[in-house]
């Protein structure tokens, strides 16, 4: 096995510092962005069912905010990290900058298990945590947003909080809230759909007909089922193999998706469905397929199996699939990777979406959020295609030199460095 890196907030860290070198940046600015802008590590009690008070900790990391308030999820988890919150803040400044949406980045995170927490236990740690970080986020400063374990009602709770904390209703200060209380619509599928678009326009770079096209999905939560749907409807491709945690299965004449779908629904796995064959994780990533989307879990591809992928296109709708020596050496073998903070933008897009109706107080119709959904993806598809192209650098570093450019230039306009 080799001996790489597998640190977030390093591996973060060493990806900017490459990008910052390639732009030539001067020293002040270089220091400047390797670094939060701010973190706030909070201590909070809540009251559980027994009626024992547990004492929880959580952070906040706002990472820049020279373009905009900072924007990023708010994760529920044992294991959570101010390493790895530093990191995703970080990775959410480049993405929002990257589909050029005028917003910094952020992330939050509380240390606990909610698998063994009830909901009423939920309901009061989210409220919780807003109730010690309410004064130092909202609208005009750091929106949060749904992550790993919290979702759209843990949102419902936090906004109705934060405007208990403000005395009257500011649907702006979360996004992923449940429609009737000022969600948009699209915003379910909006990660999947932001990565079809890149998928489709490298797909015109390449010559790929998608039409004939085969495809490879590990993960089937929201981003991988979705990606199943969307490539259906969108593109006709076969989608021959998809996983889960349990395993994957395999048919070369393509998997129907509501077939799989209902599989999943009805046994809570993939493996196991009919006419297909049991393969591994490990396998459906070295599929001979003209397309590996990645759609689980951080470092899968790293140097061990990076030379034994074949796939000519690796869409990461996951965050951080691929390791720093992996990319190299997909970069040199010609895979062509749509790296995760370009092709999984589409969520926080749709999340800009909602507070842009959410200042409106006025709301769309899914097509229009597809519409200007498509328009964002695409520019940032062909931003970060040209920049690989005049640097000869592979997509992930091309995608860091349109962010941390357009980063920096708005520190240099507002006179900060
Ligand atoms: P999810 O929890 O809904 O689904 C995760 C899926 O991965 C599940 O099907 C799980 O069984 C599977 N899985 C877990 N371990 C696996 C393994 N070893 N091999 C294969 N499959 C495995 O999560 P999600 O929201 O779909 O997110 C998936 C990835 O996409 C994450 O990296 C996440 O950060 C990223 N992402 C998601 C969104 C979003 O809007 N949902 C936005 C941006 C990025």
């Amino acid at each position: 096995m080799s001996e790489e890196e597998l640190n977030p907030w390093a591996i973060a860290q060493q990806q900017f510092d490459q990008a910052a070198g390639l732009l030539q940046l001067e020293e002040p600015m270089r220091f400047f962005l390797r670094e939060p802008m701010r973190e706030f590590h909070v201590t909070f009690p809540v009251k559980m069912d027994d009626g024992n008070v547990r004492i929880f900790k959580g952070f906040r990391v706002q990472y820049n905010d020279a373009r905009g308030p900072t924007k990023g999820g708010i994760r529920f988890h044992p294991e959570e990290t101010i390493d790895t919150v530093r990191a995703l803040a970080a990775w959410m400044t480049w993405k929002c900058a990257v589909v050029d949406i005028p917003l910094g980045g952020g992330k939050g995170g509380v240390i606990c298990n909610p698998k063994e927490m009830s909901k009423t236990e939920l309901e009061r740690l989210s409220r919780g945590y807003i109730r010690a970080l309410g004064h130092y986020i909202g609208p005009e400063t750091d929106v949060p947003a749904p992550d790993v374990y919290t979702d759209a009602q843990v949102m419902a709770w936090m906004m109705d909080e934060y405007s208990i904390m403000t005395g009257y209703n500011v649907p702006g200060v979360i996004t992923g809230k449940p429609l009737p209380l000022g969600g948009s619509a699209g915003r379910g599928d909006a990660t999947a759909r932001g990565g079809m678009y890149c998928i489709r326009e490298a797909a015109k770079v390449l010559g790929i007909d998608l039409g004939t096209a085969t495809i490879a999905i590990q993960g089937y939560g929201n981003a991988g089922q979705f990606a199943h749907k969307l490539i259906a409807e969108m593109f006709g491709s076969r989608v021959v193999a998809v996983s889960d945690s349990r395993g994957g299965i395999y048919n070369p004449e393509g998997l129907d998706f509501e077939a799989t779908f209902a599989h999943r629904q009805a046994t809570g796995v993939v493996k196991d469905f009919p006419g297909a064959q049991n393969i591994s994780n490990a396998e459906l990533l070295e599929l001979d397929v003209d397309l590996l989307i990645p759609a689980a879990l951080e470092n899968q591809i790293t140097a061990e199996n990076a030379p034994r992928i074949k796939a000519r296109i690796m869409a990461e709708l996951a965050n951080g699939p691929t390791t720093p020596e992996a990319d190299e050496i997909l970069f040199q073998d010609g895979v062509y990777v749509i790296p995760d903070f370009l092709c999984n933008a589409g969520g926080v897009t749709v999340s800009y979406f909602e507070q842009v109706q959410n200042a409106y107080d006025f709301y769309w119709k899914a097509e229009e959020v597809y519409e200007r959904l498509d328009e964002k993806m695409t520019r940032a598809f062909h931003a970060v295609h040209e920049m690989a192209q005049k640097h000869g650098v592979h997509n992930r570093m091309a995608a860091y030199m349109v962010a941390v450019h357009r980063v920096a230039e708005a520190v240099r306009l507002r006179g900060w460095v």
